[in-house]
């Protein structure tokens, strides 16, 4: 009977206010495994506030949201990570003074092993699993390299290889792409599409070309409800979409 089955995400009805404004109104949203999904809207649409309802970082006034069948709110921010879902914020929050390899080694998670402890660590699994990482990132030069001398946009990478050795189940990012180059963009919609498979991501974007070359399907959120939601192709030419939005 349950269509739920088909996706990996279920947010039903969720609202959430604050002192009597609703960032969040009534959000149904439903994604689908290997789904890339972007949110777009103009700025105090509500779209990190539904990335902190789904990660547990802010709480719901009402409302579901369904994980792989599992009800998450009222789970812990540690709880939701381990159920499966990554969550990237807005700035880079690497280890400045670690290596690229120390930084996805440390998110290795450690509650994996009998052991969790360094020796744990350094067993040819994770070592495996570190380059591996690295390599998907365009990382695996750098293995040595501290996280201090890395560009803007490697760090940026080097934090989504960090959500990646948790193998999440759903990732969330925050504009990945602000502040990268031309060149940087380019290699993260790849990296975005590869990493897409086997889980489901959801992408907040402003940049509409960038969102044009990874989005599956777009919502467009808008004082907290959904505007529209669509291919890339059907939000663009959406007339209310380009009043409140894409026209600025
Ligand atoms: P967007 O990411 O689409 O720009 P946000 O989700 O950050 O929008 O914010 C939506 C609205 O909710 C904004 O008006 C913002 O000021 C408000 N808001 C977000 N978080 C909080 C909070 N913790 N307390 C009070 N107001 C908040
Ligand atoms: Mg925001």
């Amino acid at each position: 009977m349950s269509s739920k089955k088909e996706f990996i995400l279920y947010i039903e009805d969720l609202t959430v206010s604050f002192d009597g404004f609703k960032a969040v109104d009534g959000l149904n949203l439903y994604v689908e495994k290997d789904e890339l999904r972007v949110i777009i809207g103009p700025n105090g649409a509500g779209k990190t506030t539904v990335l902190d309802l789904i990660c547990g970082k802010t709480q719901p006034t009402s409302g579901s949201v369904l994980f792989k069948d599992k009800e998450l709110i009222g789970l812990s921010e540690h709880e939701i990570v381990r159920e499966g879902v990554g969550r990237k914020f807005q700035t880079p929050s690497i280890y400045e003074n670690l290596t690229v390899y120390e930084n996805l080694e440390v998110s290795y998670p450690s509650g994996r092993g009998v052991l969790g402890c360094l020796a744990f660590k350094r067993s040819p699994e994770v070592v495996a699993r570190i380059r591996e990482v690295a390599k998907e990132i365009y990382l695996d030069h750098l293995l040595d390299a501290e996280g201090a001398i890395l560009s803007h946009g490697q760090k940026q990478w080097l934090e989504i290889g960090m959500l990646l050795m948790q193998e999440p189940q759903l990732i969330m990012l925050d504009e990945p792409v602000a502040g990268m180059s031309p060149a940087e963009r380019e290699q993260t919609a790849a990296l975005l599409n590869r990493i897409s498979k086997g889980r489901a991501i959801i992408i907040i974007e402003h940049d509409m070309e960038f969102v044009s070359r990874i989005a599956h399907r777009v919502t467009v959120l808008h004082l907290g409800k959904i505007l529209a939601e669509g291919s890339m192709e059907q939000v663009q030419h959406n007339p209310k979409v380009i009043e409140v939005y894409l026209g600025h």
